[in-house]
């Protein structure tokens, strides 16, 4: 299994996933905590599709270690918007 890109990829067309050769479209935000960060600080991981937002954010969640966030594109950022999900 191949990790997910780290971020989102510039060449990202806006509402669509980032994740090569994807193309949904992207609804969910994706943030993560660092351990030992206020949430204020999640670190946002990008849009994307459903099914994408859960892998990249296990993935980053992995690698940061706090709490793991999902939202509508609008909490993109904004940790305070999204739910969070463990
Ligand atoms: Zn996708």
């Amino acid at each position: 299994m191949s990790s997910p890109p780290a971020a989102p990829a510039a060449a990202q067309r806006p509402g669509e996933c980032p994740w090569p050769v994807c193309g949904q479209l992207a609804p969910i935000a994706v943030l993560v905590e660092v351990r030992g960060e206020p949430s204020e600080l999640a670190r946002p991981v990008g849009c994307w599709c459903v099914g994408h937002a859960v892998i990249v954010g296990v993935a980053e969640q992995a690698r940061q270690g706090g709490k793991l966030w999902y939202g509508p594109r609008s909490a993109a950022g904004h940790a305070h918007l999204a739910a969070a999900r463990n």
